[in-house]
C-alpha cells in the first residue's frame, strides 16, 4: 500500500519513466541540516538565514555568520555529496520573521513594505557582510554554494544583487515571489543562473490574501489558477533558458501538487525533509506525460477544488 512505499522510498527522485527531479530539503540552521539528511534529500533548496538571527539583538560579524552558515554547508560538502548544492537565502527579515538588527521599524503595511532584499538597499552593509560570510563559509567548507534573494521585484535588483554574488565567485539566483518577477522571468534569467519559486509568498501577493489570515486559506491556495500560471510562465522561461527552476514554498511538499510541477518544467522541490519520501515515493508513480497531462488540466480548472478533482481523476488515485 502507499504508506509502505513511502516508508521504503529512498531516492534518488524521478518519474516512472526516469526523469530526474531534484527533492531537497528547507532548512533553518547547522542542527536542521543535520536532521535533514535522515531523508533521501539531494541538498538544501532553501537555507532560511533570518532565522538564525531571530534572537539577536545586535548584527553578527561576517566571520561569526560565516561560522552559522558552514555549520550547514559542510553537511553538503563530503564526498558523497559532491554533486549537492546548498540554496543559501539572503535575509529575508520583515513581516512575518521580524530581525531585531534588520527589520524595518513602524511600517502600516510590513509585508508590502522594506522586507527582504529591499532592506539592501536602505543598509548596503547588512547585504555586503553577509554575502562575505557565506563566501568564506563556501571557501573554507568546499560546498557548493548557491546564493539567492527574497523579495525581488525589479530586473535591476535582480543585476545589482547578482553582480554582488559574482564578485564574490559563488553563483546567483533570485526568488519568484513577487508576481512582477513572475512576469518577467525571462528577462530575470538573462542576469540571474536559477530561479527559485516562493509559493508562500507568490500566493500570498497574486491573491491579495495575507499568508497568515486562516479566513483567508481558500484564497492563499497554491492550487489557484492564477498561481499556477506564474507558476507555469516562469517554469517555461526557465526551459527556454536552459536554467534550473526550483520551488520552496509549501507547495512543493504536497505530492498532486508535485506531480503538477514537474509537469510544467520545474526542475527541483525544496521542502520540509520529513516531506520528501512522499512526493518522491507519488513522482516514481507517474510517466513524465502524465505529468504533462496533470499540468494541462490543473492550469484549464477554474478552481482550486476543481483543479485538484481534475488532477486526481487523471491519474486514477
Ligand atoms: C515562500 O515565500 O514561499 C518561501 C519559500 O519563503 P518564506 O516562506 O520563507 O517566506
Ligand atoms: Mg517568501
Amino acid at each position: 500500500d502507499r504508506i509502505a512505499r513511502i516508508e521504503a522510498w529512498e531516492g534518488p527522485a524521478a518519474t516512472a519513466d526516469g526523469v530526474p527531479v531534484k527533492l531537497m530539503a528547507n532548512v533553518a540552521d547547522g542542527a536542521s541540516a543535520r536532521d535533514a539528511i535522515a531523508a533521501p534529500v539531494e541538498g538544501v533548496g532553501l537555507f532560511r538565514t533570518e532565522l538564525c538571527f531571530l534572537d539577536r539583538a545586535v548584527e553578527p560579524s561576517a566571520e561569526e555568520q560565516a561560522d552559522i552558515y558552514a555549520e550547514v554547508l559542510e553537511v553538503f560538502a563530503t564526498a558523497e555529496r559532491a554533486d549537492q548544492h546548498v540554496v543559501v537565502r539572503t535575509l529575508d527579515a520583515g513581516s512575518d520573521k521580524p530581525v531585531a538588527f534588520a527589520t524595518h521599524e513602524g511600517e502600516e503595511n510590513p509585508a508590502l513594505g522594506v522586507r527582504g532584499l529591499r532592506l539592501a538597499y536602505e543598509n548596503r552593509g547588512l547585504m555586503e557582510r553577509q554575502l562575505d560570510g557565506i563566501a568564506a563559509a563556501a571557501q573554507r567548507t568546499g560546498a557548493d554554494a548557491w546564493v539567492m534573494a527574497p523579495m525581488v521585484a525589479t530586473v535591476t535588483e535582480a543585476r545589482e544583487f547578482a553582480a554582488e554574488v559574482r564578485e564574490r565567485g559563488l553563483k546567483p539566483g533570485v526568488m519568484i515571489e513577487v508576481p512582477s518577477a513572475a512576469l518577467l522571468a525571462d528577462r530575470m534569467l538573462e542576469v540571474v543562473d536559477f530561479l527559485s519559486i516562493g509559493t508562500n509568498d507568490l500566493t500570498q501577493y497574486t491573491m491579495a490574501a495575507d499568508r497568515m489570515a486562516s479566513d483567508l486559506a481558500h484564497l492563499t491556495d497554491p492550487w489557484q489558477p492564477a498561481v499556477l500560471t506564474l507558476i507555469q510562465m516562469t517554469a517555461a522561461a526557465g526551459r527556454r533558458a536552459g536554467k534550473p527552476v526550483g520551488v520552496c514554498g509549501e507547495a512543493a511538499a504536497d505530492p498532486l501538487l508535485a506531480v503538477v510541477l514537474v509537469g510544467m518544467g520545474i526542475t527541483s522541490l525544496s521542502m520540509a525533509a520529513s516531506a520528501v519520501r512522499a512526493v518522491g515515493a507519488r513522482l516514481a508513480e507517474v510517466t513524465e506525460a502524465q505529468c504533462r497531462e496533470a499540468a494541462a488540466v490543473a492550469l484549464a480548472a477554474t478552481s482550486p477544488r476543481r483543479a485538484r478533482e481534475a488532477v486526481h481523476a487523471l491519474l486514477g488515485a
